[in-house]
């Protein structure tokens, strides 16, 4: 079986919180977020045999708990994703998986089968808000893409019920870029969006600092990224609506944000 594949992380303490993590970054996606930091992806194919990434999962086992797909968009590939994360599970790995929400059939497939223990969905925009969807994803500056930006927006919010009503690990998270998708009205939006769909204060939710130095849009790529103390200002923001918060920066890695003390 072929893979559309990018390339590998052999160790990886930053992609799965909490666990050290073999990382597979996969080809292809139907969004082109302006922001994208991993353009490259998109574009170009490299399709190579799945047994490559079978052999660097075997080298890696030694010393990783588990297994992240990411991308690109890795739930473009259905089979192949299938086929590697079985294969993953038979070597005793945890599945992880990074999707933007947009192929929530494949999501429920990976779950029946018992394939997956914890997806990350972006929220790139709040999802009630087509319009903010569309910007988030590229709809509005790459009109080549005929993404309707409506469904897309459906599909994550079709994602996130399904993951939470299979009770799998789930994890929300949100790139902040300053002037792009990151002020406190566009994160309030969002952190209330999630609250309004799931009904529940409780999802794990990630602002992650963004950096759009090497954003596919050239006129994003001098934005300076937020501080950690920006980041946890929006925390305090989004609080509003949602419990469990964390801030992931350079400068601190990943932290759940203590209320009592910002
Ligand atoms: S940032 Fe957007 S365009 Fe880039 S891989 Fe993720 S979902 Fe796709």
């Amino acid at each position: 079986m072929k893979v559309n594949y990018g390339n590998t992380v052999p160790i990886s303490t930053v992609d799965w919180h909490g666990k050290v993590s073999i990382v597979f970054f996969l080809r292809g996606c139907p969004y082109r977020c302006p922001y994208c930091q991993n353009h490259e992806l998109l574009f170009e194919s490299n399709l190579v045999d799945t047994s490559l990434l079978e052999a660097e999962m075997k080298k890696s086992r030694p010393f990783v708990s588990s297994v992240v797909f990411s991308g690109g968009e890795p739930l473009m590939q259905k089979d192949t994703v299938m086929h590697l994360a079985g294969f993953a599970k038979k070597i005793g790995l945890l599945v992880g998986i990074h999707t933007n929400g947009y192929y929530p059939h494949v999501m429920a497939e990976l779950m029946e089968k018992g394939l997956v223990d914890k997806f990350f969905i972006d929220v790139k925009a709040p999802v009630n808000d087509a319009e903010m969807y569309a910007k988030a994803i590229g709809c509005k500056d790459y009109t080549d893409m005929h993404l309707d930006p409506q469904n897309a927006m459906e599909k994550v919010a079709e994602s996130i019920n399904l993951v939470l009503a299979k009770g799998v690990e789930l994890e929300l998270r949100t790139t902040i870029i300053r002037d792009f998708i990151g002020s406190s009205d566009d994160v309030s939006e969002i952190a209330r969006s999630i609250n309004e769909l799931t009904g529940s204060r409780e999802v794990v939710y990630v602002l992650q600092q963004g950096f759009a130095e090497n954003a596919m849009m050239e006129s994003l790529r001098n934005i300076k990224p937020l501080s950690r103390d920006e980041l946890l200002e929006l925390a305090v923001v989004s609080h509003e609506f949602l419990e469990n918060i964390y801030v992931r920066s350079k400068e601190k890695g990943n932290e759940k944000v203590n209320f009592k003390s910002v």
